[in-house]
């Protein structure tokens, strides 16, 4: 076609058709046009001047008239298809870019079908959302892509229509061509002159053809690229029919569907599930219920029960110290209250009744309800008050607090009515107190000449009743933050003694036993015969214990008149004075002035009637028949593995696991090294005083670590040089996992070690009783120690044949030096090594040894009542 078209440019080169030319080319044209009537007339002029025929000119005019026009609506057609070519080609050039999206979705999704195809599980594969998402917008891309494909279709119907005027145009223009070919053979008939200006105009004619023929062709390269896009659309059509968009997005929504159904199963599978549960649970919360019902009313007979058995020790206390409240109150006679507080000292049911059932009763009311029963009542039981500066766990220093609430409740427990005086520590454990409150009563007490407010605190402790005295003098004798060492603690405890007794006389009270402990409280004895009996409260009679011979309570005789003694009096040889120096001693004097003196054990007795009575001896020979020695006993319900909060794991004599589960524990707790469970653990808890051994306490330190074993101590000086060898000692093992020195105060440490530990050393100079051999072996913890005072009465060496067998508890040696002592713990390690089996026995004999304080409970009771008795008899 291109070629035909060429050819028809004849010999004549085609002109490049510019803009200004093809404006030239109508002017000429309209120009031609114009002057074609004209040329009409003068052609007909002509035909008859120049014997042509007028009929080929008009012809030829007509002919070219025509070709004008089929220019024209040629040219029409052209910038027509170029525009639908611009068309086109935009639209291509977007489907295309739709198509490669679809492209790319497509081979993702057909990965996508690969990998559902190859059986991974639909959580894998499918998250169902995702899946919807993607699915919805697939589907848009297909409608849009629908609608784009009808698009192309109405397209390609406009250039079927263009196509079919481009043939037109093609048949017109070789129509033209034979007319023209015909016309210029007519044309060389013509003049020159005219000749030129029809060249002139066949040659516009020609570029006009040729710039044509180019659109024409140029619309033709557009149809082409039309036909290769519709070739590809085609092709798209098919890829998309054979990736099988639908079927895949069929399978996505038959996947779906199984998972909505699956989801749907379980839901109604849980639903029941739950419905089932919920059953359950309604059934289980009737259940519960009932047996909560049945557990309050069981509750509720087993207290009816214990009531009618009796109340705990508790509840009486508080009943004894509201009568004694309301005695020193002036609220009761002090006739009425003895009779009140023997009943409550009896246990009187009627009391207790009138008590439980006083709620919402006003104070008056319940004293008159109490008044009511105010009969007098007959008592085999005694009224034993202990004065004294220490009681365990609320004021511990050391045994002598253990003593105080040990044996006072071993004394309720017996029936007999026990109160305990202490002074009001500001640094006392008061957590440990139960209804502390003060009285609404402050008791004047003579001091130094002047009489003195002190308040008077209540409150219970380990179930025992206790009075709290706070001075309301300047010295702040009690708000020290410590217990003693105070340059004033002669006058301290001198005042305290005094308000003691005090308390007592103004109370009214009948007691039967004033217990005074330690030269603290030792003033007592001489204050209560020199100046209360006077007074006419004498019904009771005096104890004095001494649990340490070594603290006396000396002083300047003048000191004693502080707290109102007749110095004068009591200055003198058989009375106050000391035995070896011109000072008055307060233990001396309460050993002459009480009733009963005792010591903590039989061997201390014994020892401090020689050389261990400190220069007391003669004094307490003096006063022998008075004086016995009594072993201390230890709190069982304090110090009791079995239910020791303190410990990591309970344990007891037959279930000896906790043991080893406690001595692992302990030795996290001190980053001690726990390579080896059997490396015997050795330990000791102690003041750090000469008393308790300080030499050897060091040495078995050494001595352990040579053995191969662990050392653990926990322990304070008061004394400054001692405490800081001990502090260079701790730090000279600081990188040794196998030894701790804890240079400090911490019971519930304390109670972690006992339990700890395989071994526990007490190798004393002397010890009046010691507790700590006894808790160690509460604990399972055996004793190495040496033999002197209480420890003499309470460990008993195994290798000893002079002794029987089932007595035998522990390792002991006699004398005081660095051999003694390695004899004992090298023959307690060889035990511990070799003959596992027999360590064992002897861990649980010694666990199974009534330390209680039962049996000396007994023996105190038994000489109070001799004494009580003396006193019934002299009245
Ligand atoms: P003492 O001569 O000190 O009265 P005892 O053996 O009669 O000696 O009583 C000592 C009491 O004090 C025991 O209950 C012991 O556990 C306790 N104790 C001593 N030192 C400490 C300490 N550093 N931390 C905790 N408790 C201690």
């Amino acid at each position: 076609m291109k070629d035909s078209r060429r050819r028809s440019t004849g010999a004549q080169p085609p002109q490049k058709s510019t803009p200004s030319a093809n404006y030239r080319n109508r002017v000429n044209i309209q120009r031609d046009r114009a002057g074609a009537s004209s040329d009409d007339e003068h052609q007909q002029n002509s035909e008859d001047e120049n014997g042509l025929p007028n009929i080929q000119l008009e012809d030829l005019v007509g002919m070219i008239q025509n070709t004008e026009k089929n220019i024209l609506l040629l040219n029409q057609a052209r910038l027509q298809a170029l525009e639908h070519a611009d068309k086109i080609l935009k639209e291509k050039e977007a489907l295309q870019q739709e198509i490669n999206i679809l492209e790319i979705k497509l081979s993702e999704k057909g990965a996508q079908s690969e990998l559902s195809s190859k059986g991974m599980s639909d959580a894998e594969v499918l998250d169902f959302d995702v899946l919807k998402e993607e699915n919805m917008l697939l589907k848009d891309d297909i409608t849009f892509f629908k609608a784009k494909l009808i698009e192309i279709t109405e397209t390609e119907e406009s250039l079927f229509k263009l196509e079919k005027e481009r043939a037109l145009l093609d048949a017109s223009l070789r129509e033209l061509e034979c007319a023209f070919i015909a016309a210029q053979s007519d044309m060389l008939k013509l003049g020159p002159m005219q000749h030129d200006a029809w060249w002139e105009k066949v040659e516009n004619l020609e570029e006009l053809l040729e710039s044509t023929a180019n659109q024409v062709e140029h619309a033709t390269l557009v149809l082409d690229g039309y036909h290769d896009f519709q070739d590809k659309v085609d092709k798209l059509e098919a890829s998309l029919g054979a990736t099988n968009i639908s079927e895949f997005c069929l399978y996505l929504v038959d996947v779906l569907k199984k998972r909505v159904k699956s989801i749907e199963e379980r839901f109604q599978a849980c639903n029941h599930e739950m419905h089932s549960q919920i059953e359950l649970y309604e059934h289980s919360i009737v259940e519960f219920h009932d047996t909560l019902s049945k557990l309050i009313k069981e509750s509720e007979k087993k207290s009816m029960e214990h009531y009618a058995e009796g109340m705990p020790s508790e509840f009486w206390s508080r009943i004894s110290l509201l009568i004694d409240g309301w005695s020193l109150e002036k609220k009761l006679s002090n006739n009425d209250a003895s009779i009140l507080r023997e009943m409550a000292w009896k246990r009187d049911i009627r009391l207790r009744e009138a008590y439980l059932s006083s709620r919402g009763m006003t104070e008056r009311e319940l004293i008159d309800s109490f008044l009511k029963m105010a009969l007098p009542g007959t008592s085999s039981g005694l009224h034993i008050v202990h004065i004294a500066a220490e009681m365990a766990p609320v004021a511990k220093v050391g045994g002598l607090a253990d003593v105080i609430s040990g044996l006072g409740k071993a004394l309720q427990k017996k029936g007999n009515l026990v109160e305990i005086i202490l002074p009001k520590y500001d640094c006392m454990q008061h957590n440990q107190i139960n209804n502390l409150k003060v009285l609404d009563v402050v008791v004047q007490s003579y001091f130094e000449g002047n009489m003195f407010a002190n308040k008077i605190w209540t409150g219970t402790v380990e179930g025992l009743p206790v009075y709290f005295i706070e001075p309301q003098h300047p010295g702040k004798f009690f708000w020290r933050a410590q217990y003693y060492g105070e340059h004033d603690d002669f006058k301290r405890f001198s005042y305290f003694s005094r308000v003691a007794l005090e308390l007592l006389y103004q109370s009214g009270k009948k007691v039967d036993i004033i217990h005074c402990h330690d030269w603290q409280t030792a003033f007592v004895a001489p204050l209560y015969w020199d100046v209360y009996a006077n007074l006419g409260f004498n019904s009771a009679r005096i104890c004095f214990t001494c649990h340490n011979f070594e603290y006396q309570g000396t002083a300047p005789a003048q000191d004693l008149a502080y707290c109102g003694l007749d110095v004068e009096h009591l200055d003198r040889p058989d009375r106050m004075r000391d035995n070896s120096h011109g000072r008055i001693n307060v233990v001396k004097g309460a050993i002459v002035y009480s009733n009963i003196v005792t010591t903590v054990s039989p061997t201390y007795a014994q020892e401090v009637r020689s050389e261990g009575g400190r220069g007391l001896q003669d004094t307490l020979k003096i006063h022998s028949k008075k004086f016995v020695g009594i072993l201390n006993g230890i709190d069982t319900d304090t110090w009791n593995p079995s239910n020791d909060r303190f410990l990591k794991v309970q344990y007891s004599a037959n279930d000896l696991y906790g043991k080893s589960a406690n001595k692992a524990a302990l030795r996290k707790q001190l980053k001690m090294s726990s390579a080896n469970a059997s490396q015997p653990l050795v330990g000791c808890i102690t003041r750090l005083v000469p008393q308790k051994g300080v030499h050897l306490i060091r040495h078995a330190i050494y001595k352990t670590a040579e053995l191969g074993g662990q050392f653990v101590l926990l322990g304070s000086s008061p004394v400054p040089n001692i405490q800081r060898e001990f502090e260079g000692i701790a730090d000279q093992f600081q990188n040794d996992n196998n030894i701790r020195l804890l240079l400090k105060y911490d019971d519930a440490l304390s109670h972690m070690i006992f339990a700890a530990s395989d071994m526990f050393i007490v190798p004393s100079m002397f010890e009046p009783c010691g507790l700590t051999q006894m808790i160690a072996m509460r604990y399972g913890s055996v004793p190495v120690v040496r033999k002197t005072g209480g420890l003499n009465d309470s460990v008993f060496d195994y290798d000893d044949e002079t002794i029987p067998m089932e007595l035998r508890d522990g390792f002991t040696f006699l004398k005081a030096d660095e051999q003694g002592f390695d004899s004992a713990l090298e023959r307690a390690f060889n035990y511990y090594h070799r003959k596992p089996e027999v360590w064992k026995q002897l861990v649980q004999k010694d666990m199974k040894i009534d330390f209680s304080w039962d049996t000396s409970a007994s023996q105190y009771e038994d000489i109070y009542q001799r004494a009580a008795a003396r006193a019934r008899a002299a009245t």
